[in-house]
């Protein structure tokens, strides 16, 4: 089962061609890319996309480094507690990793389809999966948790990077504020 579509942007149903912030076309330049995509689920079959972009690993590296090295290392420090307390994951050979990953938080292990709020986030090459790094779903328990531990001024540039590139409905706008944009 290929999962790679549930990247592709919302609003046109095709895959994402240009990052978001230099315009760099991801098939011409070969670079490395990620894509984050948030949802608000309504019902069970039900979700409403809340914001989604791609940004190339450079645009991405220069945002990181304008956010403050504390708050890079607190984000890291978040990650690596976290998942230092969770089992190590096996796969069996009848299942799909990419599958598993997508069927839950990858720091609460809460199912996907039972969150009502999250963030699903995958690094790409080519229009294909990277070798990389596995995508990951994130709960908005787990986005609120690292909000709570960042700076203001932190805070202040996700904001400013979402306002400025993302666009997203203004109603819904509100949800996302003080949450951390999670390719860091
Ligand atoms: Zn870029």
């Amino acid at each position: 089962m290929d999962h790679i579509h549930k990247f592709n942007s919302e609003l046109t149903e095709l895959p994402f061609t240009n990052c978001c912030v230099c315009e760099v076309n991801f098939s011409e330049s070969g670079v490395k890319y990620v894509v984050e995509k948030s949802f608000k689920r309504v019902s069970e079959n039900v979700q409403y996309s809340i914001y989604e972009y791609a940004i190339c690993w450079n645009c991405a590296q220069t945002f990181q480094e304008k956010i403050s090295p504390e708050s890079n290392q607190t984000i890291q420090n978040y990650f690596l507690n976290e998942l230092s307390n969770r089992s190590p994951r096996f796969f069996d050979e009848n299942q799909d990793p990419i599958e598993v990953c997508l069927s839950e938080c990858m720091v609460k292990g809460t199912n996907t389809s039972e969150l009502t709020e999250y963030t699903i986030c995958g690094v790409f090459r080519g229009g294909q999966f990277s070798l990389e790094a596995m995508p990951y779903v994130l709960s908005s328990e787990v986005l609120e948790e690292i909000a709570e531990q960042l700076s203001a001024s932190t805070k202040d540039e996700m904001d400013d990077f979402r306002e400025t590139y993302l666009g997203g409905p203004p109603e819904l706008e509100e949800l996302f504020k003080g949450r951390p944009v999670v390719f860091l």
